[in-house]
């Protein structure tokens, strides 16, 4: 017989328990509870002003803009919505449509942008001019767009949805398959602007909350959430290794996070040493390279392959 659990604030049946915490909640508290970690941190790094929201229609980023614009008047922000219609067939025409919806039913601004028409291509069309993994293509093409359009509205924050499993996950590919390159980059919670080469300053709120938690965050405030599986995104490898965490998780709940700590520790001097960022000498947004960054080197191949 399987012992009910109730909360640790209250005399309620809790339908969570949260292992790395050793805490039980109901569905109040726990509410309660992930909302404080988000307003928190908030808190910690000063983030006042306008906050720009990249949602992509996942149960993460999607969680992420309604748990904002809740605490938004109490922290002293104010959100922005902001989504990228990637071309991505009916993964992209489902999730424009959702996030849609939900920032309307919640009376949060929305921007979006369609990059086959900002940029002249979609994600599908050009993954095929790099030799990169798409998801690696897709995230160069959303960083920079969503740094560009942050910059030009004068906006000082984005935030993302990168939660404990994205980034605890990163860190034990990197040590296993000897990726010093991202090992030395690092996973940040917070970075500042740096106006002077038009980076926009980033927070990840959610950086020590779970999948687990943010999805039932989604379930308990009715938010909804693209169904369709990006079709590009099935042979990332990362997942496979997410899959590693249902045992390690087992023998030590604080897992995910230990590992992270510590990594961050670890690596912290690394990153200051060799993370110079400087200015692309094609578009002016910030990158590690001497000359292009990542998305101009991306798009000039595409160009000169076109020319073909
Ligand atoms: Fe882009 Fe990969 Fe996400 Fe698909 S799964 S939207 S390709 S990052
Ligand atoms: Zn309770
Ligand atoms: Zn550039």
């Amino acid at each position: 017989m399987t012992k009910t659990r109730k909360c640790k604030y209250c005399d309620q049946n809790a339908i969570i328990r949260l292992a790395y915490a050793n805490l039980s909640l109901c569905k109040k508290h726990f509410i309660e509870f992930y909302e404080k970690r988000i307003k928190k941190m908030i808190e910690k790094y000063k983030i006042k002003g306008e906050v720009m929201v990249a949602v992509s229609g996942g149960k993460d980023s999607m969680a992420l803009l309604h748990a904002l614009n809740k605490i938004s008047n109490e922290a002293g922000i104010d959100v922005i919505a902001y989504h990228i219609d990637l071309g991505i067939g009916k993964y992209s025409e489902e999730s424009k449509k959702i996030v849609l919806e939900f920032a309307k039913r919640i009376g949060v601004l929305l921007i979006v942008s369609d990059i086959k028409n900002d940029l002249g291509f979609t994600i599908p069309e050009i993954i095929k001019y790099s030799n990169k993994p798409p998801c690696a293509v897709c995230g160069i093409v959303k960083r920079w767009l969503i740094n560009r359009v942050a910059y030009d509205l004068g906006i000082k924050y984005v935030a993302t949805g990168h939660n404990i499993d994205d980034v605890s996950t990163m860190y034990l590919k990197a040590l296993l398959t000897q990726d010093i390159y991202s090992l030395s980059r690092g996973q940040y919670e917070h970075m500042d602007p740096m106006p002077e080469i038009k980076m926009v300053g980033r927070i990840r709120p959610q950086f020590y909350l779970s999948e687990r938690e943010n999805r039932l965050y989604t379930i308990l405030n009715d938010i909804p959430v693209v169904d369709i599986e990006c079709p590009l995104g099935k042979r990332a490898v990362i997942h496979k290794y997410k899959v590693a965490w249902d045992t390690l998780l087992r023998i030590n709940p604080v897992g995910q996070i230990n590992l992270t700590k510590t990594m961050i520790k670890i690596t912290k001097n690394l990153r200051e040493t060799e993370r110079e960022l400087r200015q692309c000498s094609r578009c002016g947004f910030p990158t590690e390279s001497d000359r292009l960054c990542a998305f101009c080197r991306l798009v000039s191949r595409f160009k000169s392959w076109k020319k073909e």
